[in-house]
């Protein structure tokens, strides 16, 4: 019988990966998952320190989201949600609405249809409100919301968009408020108040065409951890409003505490127009995701005829099994006290990573919550596979982009883990450079 790996590589079309590359390097195939740690079929194991793709909040197999899990597949496990509705999405609804200020959740499976829902709910709300002219749409230099064909006309990221520019309607891209970019002498604020400026000047001339601005708050993750200064999306705000202009916050990444607060955007005292959500919404461990809006382009869609309506749907918009994991994530919050004792845990993860922070090859150490980035200056090429296989002979599961390592882990670390996840990052760092 051939492994698992072998199986997979002749059936399975893997994500963002090369398949000619995997005859080389087989995938781990994963057998058990617990708390933050993936067995493989050899009985090694493995630290998800990228939480499975920046999706897992609180561990694998976590008790409380298999009982809740259990439960909810006894009463209703998944119906169509047009003519019918359900508790958990109802409560998940309601509570979600109760947190952000927005409501009316629309849902989706991935974040990619998150970015695809908010981006049309925006520009017909504008066409309900007879500007059809207002729908184009601007994001941020090296931002990523997705990569369906819509999605990827705002996010801009040259190796997932090249080979098809031409389907898609780009969008404009303006400058990052990414703080490493700041002129000598300038620190992040006065850098992201000089992006402001360009997106002021943008948004003078291309307003009326213009329905909304897209960004991930806080932290543009794709693009190698850029982090910018709250000052960017209170400007960004600012701007909007003065402009006719829609605020989509792409939480997707950033949302569930892990740049230290539930939702980024709450650091800059900002409502958005809309918010999507996905990834952390069930913990990781089912696809959901939700786009949550306001009052007002809410009201835009209300009327008798049906043309004036939001007719987007997809087969599994707001699963019953996802629902009650997005519930029992947010019971988690609540239960545990997760933002307070992310606060512990990373502190104590800082002290362990000094070594990192200190590396001679280490520029830019920074943290936001529970996310940590480390741009690695280095002449090797392919450093980022090559500290992908020295992680994994650590037993760290870490995919650097480009020369950005970086660490996203679950929340569950024990003391065990953290001196797991410190001691082999340094030495597979020592490793991958010296190869
Ligand atoms: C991952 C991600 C998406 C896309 O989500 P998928 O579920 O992979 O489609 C969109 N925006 C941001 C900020 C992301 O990190």
């Amino acid at each position: 019988m051939a492994s698992l790996a072998e199986r997979s590589r002749r059936a399975v079309w893997h994500p963002c990966t090369q398949m000619k590359r995997l005859e080389d390097e087989p995938p781990l195939a994963i057998v058990r998952a617990d708390g933050p740690w993936l067995h493989d079929d050899h009985g090694r194991r493995y630290l998800d320190a990228v939480s499975s793709w920046w999706v897992n909040l609180f561990g694998h197999n976590h008790p409380a989201m298999r009982e809740a899990l259990l439960a909810q597949f006894e009463r209703v496990d998944h119906v169509m949600l047009a003519g019918l509705t359900h508790e958990p999405v109802v409560e998940l609804s309601e509570r979600l609405g109760a947190l952000t200020g927005l409501g009316h959740a629309f849902y989706g499976s991935d974040g990619a249809s998150a970015t695809e829902i908010a981006l049309k709910m925006s520009a017909h709300s504008w066409r309900n409100l007879g500007r059809p002219g207002k729908c184009e749409f601007v994001g941020l230099v090296g931002g990523y919301h997705g990569e369906t064909v819509g999605a990827l006309s705002v996010t801009d990221i040259a190796l997932f968009r090249e080979a098809y520019a031409p389907l898609v309607r780009l969008s404009a891209a303006l400058p990052s408020p990414d703080a490493r970019a700041a002129e000598s002498g300038e620190d992040a604020i006065t850098h992201a108040r000089r992006c402001a400026a360009a997106l002021e000047a943008y948004l003078a001339e291309h307003h009326e065409r213009t329905a909304a601005l897209i960004v991930e708050p806080l932290v543009q993750c794709a693009a190698g951890f850029a982090m910018h200064d709250p000052e960017y999306l209170r400007l960004a705000r600012a701007l909007c409003d003065r402009f006719d202009v829609h605020l989509i916050c792409d939480e997707i990444a950033v949302g569930f505490g892990r740049t230290g607060t539930l939702f980024a955007h709450s650091q800059a005292g900002i409502r958005p127009d809309f918010i999507c959500l996905s990834k952390g919404l069930t913990g990781g461990v089912l696809p959901l995701s939700a786009v949550l809006t306001t009052d007002a382009v809410y009201a835009s869609f209300w009327d008798d005829r049906a043309s004036r309506g939001f007719l987007h749907s997809h087969s599994y918009t707001g699963n019953a099994l996802a629902c009650r994991a997005a519930l029992t994530v947010l019971d988690l919050f609540e239960r545990d006290d997760v933002l307070v004792r992310n606060e512990h845990t990373a502190r104590r993860l800082d002290a362990l990573l000094e070594p990192i922070s200190r590396h001679h090859a280490v520029r830019n150490a920074r943290r936001l919550g529970m996310i940590w980035a480390f741009d690695i200056e280095s002449d090797r090429p392919g450093f980022s596979g090559a500290y992908h296989r020295a992680a994994l002979d650590q037993g760290l599961l870490l995919r650097p982009i480009g020369q950005t390592l970086y660490f996203m882990p679950p929340y569950v670390l024990d003391d065990d883990a953290l001196a797991h996840l410190a001691g082999g990052a340094l030495r597979a760092l020592d490793a991958a450079l010296a190869t």
